[in-house]
């Protein structure tokens, strides 16, 4: 059973089918070297840490943790320990497609028989299209007549309570595994040498069962209000699911169907609604990502190759670094750097102050949260990157800009958000958290900031940013409706 964004025992398709054909040697291989680009970044790999060691130990200690090139690695593993049957559950980034269809054409000409099974999605890509034949471009359609019409989601089935699990200690006690790759978790050198990951692991508790306790707490105590409380960042109505939907601790069918019992029970039809359509954003991601390879690189929306991108790195520093003088994305970023995560709301307001704003390309964004989130997502990530920055599928319009200012004071209004990141400026009043640069000076004196110096001076100005923004995409030769 090889393991990849799987990393669970229940309702895991391949895992349970591996169980009913006899002994099961699970394996994880890190594979870098097919991932290349897309590695995954410092933030998922202190995730990854824990959430193997927490596999682990929920599979006697016997996974066999590899690193290396998979390709290499799975008919190797094979051909020495005489391994007829490979089980794997699907994944959809294109680099992994191509590795997987490369690795399973080898281990069929080796007559070693391949079972795939999908463990990761509600709807695999190809499962949904449009009338004729074609895959869906905007969101709505896709999840209201697409998927909402097609076969329900299965059931989450139990973990395999037949696992007979082998490992090569046990077969070959004096094996050697070095020509194989480094083995077990720790030699994975998954985190890093300075400890900036402290926060993370006390932020986090990783692994199958913190999986599920979060969606039961969040079923309890979010659900009924996510629809309006889902903005707001101080507020409990998100799930924070999305690392342990990502690393497959727990799987979409699980929280699913979950979700479907609490929100009968809770009468709570329109907060369920809407929290299913957010898993649907995940669906529709992978549903581009599938059909659309570049996503990651180029975007959807052509005319936009030729945009010209301010190349200031000083201010997207700034931006990377929480110091741009905008209190509420200044908190956003550093949520993420501290923890590896950031709310949805905010995470729009940051991306929109970057892309355009600072009218810096999207890639940057895309990368910085590639290797800071504990929960990115190659699907996601990029999806949600074009979206913001108005060159994808369905995209937010280009002239669509977020007032980080007006922003701020509708979703974080106490500042209680800003407070708690950006604690240089807790002892500032409601009225003036979110636009210090507007407050007296008396004030600030009695906040103990001084601008420029403890707190930053606005790196831009939002409105004559705005307006350099639209000049920039009117020259694109595109229609621009001015609408804020
Ligand atoms: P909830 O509100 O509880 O939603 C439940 C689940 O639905 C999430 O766990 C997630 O799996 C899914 N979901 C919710 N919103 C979206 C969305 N817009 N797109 C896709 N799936 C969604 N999400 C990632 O999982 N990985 C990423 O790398 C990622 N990068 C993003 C980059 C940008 C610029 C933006 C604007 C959004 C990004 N998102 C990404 C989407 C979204 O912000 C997160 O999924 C969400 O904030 C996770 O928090 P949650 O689990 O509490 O969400």
């Amino acid at each position: 059973m090889w393991f990849r964004l799987d990393l669970r025992l229940a309702d895991n398709p391949a895992l349970i089918a591996a169980a009913k054909n006899g002994a099961v040697l699970p394996v994880y291989i890190l594979d870098d070297d097919n991932a290349q680009q897309w590695a995954m970044g410092g933030a998922s790999r202190c995730w990854l840490h824990e959430s193997l060691s927490s596999l682990n130990a929920s599979l006697d200690n016997k996974l066999l943790v590899l690193n290396g090139d998979a390709q290499q690695l799975i008919p190797l593993l094979a051909q020495r320990y005489q391994v007829n049957e490979i089980y794997w559950n699907r994944c959809y980034e294109p680099w992994r497609i191509a590795r997987d269809t490369r690795i399973k054409a080898d281990l069929s000409a080796a007559s070693v028989n391949v079972q795939t099974f999908n463990g990761s999605l509600l709807w695999e890509p190809w499962t949904v299209s449009k009338a004729d034949k074609s895959p869906y471009k905007v969101f709505t359609p896709y999840y209201r007549r697409g998927c909402l019409n097609a076969a329900e989601p299965r059931q989450p089935m139990p973990a395999p309570d037949n696992l007979n699990l082998w490992s090569p200690d046990a077969g070959h006690p004096h094996d050697d595994l070095s020509s194989l790759g480094t083995a077990g978790i720790n030699s994975l050198n998954l985190l890093p040498e300075i400890a900036w990951h402290k926060e993370i692991q006390t932020t986090w508790k990783v692994g199958e069962s913190a999986a599920q306790q979060r969606l039961a707490d969040f079923l309890d105590a979010g659900l009924t209000g996510y629809r309006e409380g889902r903005n707001f960042p101080t507020k409990a109505n998100v799930s924070r699911l999305s690392p342990h939907l990502h690393f497959g601790e727990i799987s979409p069918n699980q929280a699913w169907h979950q979700a479907k019992m609490a929100g009968a029970h809770l009468q709570a039809e329109d907060d369920l609604d809407c929290f299913l359509s957010e898993l649907g954003w995940r669906e529709f991601s992978y549903n581009l990502l599938y059909h659309r390879p570049e996503l990651p690189t180029e975007p959807i929306q052509q005319k936009f190759k030729n945009f010209p991108w301010d190349t200031n790195q000083a201010a997207a520093k700034a931006w990377q670094k929480g110091l741009t003088g905008y209190p509420l994305v200044d908190a956003g970023m550093r949520e993420l750097w501290q923890t590896g995560y950031m709310h949805n709301r905010v995470r729009m307001v940051v991306g929109s102050f970057l892309v355009k704003n600072l009218q810096t390309h999207w890639h940057i964004g895309e990368n910085w949260f590639w290797d800071c989130l504990v929960d990115a997502d190659l699907a996601s990530n990029s999806a949600s990157w074009q979206w913001i920055a108005g060159c994808g599928a369905d995209a937010a319009p280009y002239f669509r800009v977020f007032n980080p200012t007006t922003q701020s004071e509708r979703f974080d209004s106490e500042g209680g958000y800003i407070r708690r990141y950006v604690p240089e400026l807790a002892k500032l009043p409601a009225k003036y958290i979110h636009a210090p640069a507007k407050a007296p000076q008396a004030i600030l004196d009695a906040a103990g900031i001084t601008l420029g110096d403890n707190y930053p001076l606005p790196i831009v100005d939002v409105k004559a940013s705005r307006e350099r923004a639209l000049a920039a995409f009117k020259s694109l030769g595109s229609q621009v409706r001015l609408e804020d």
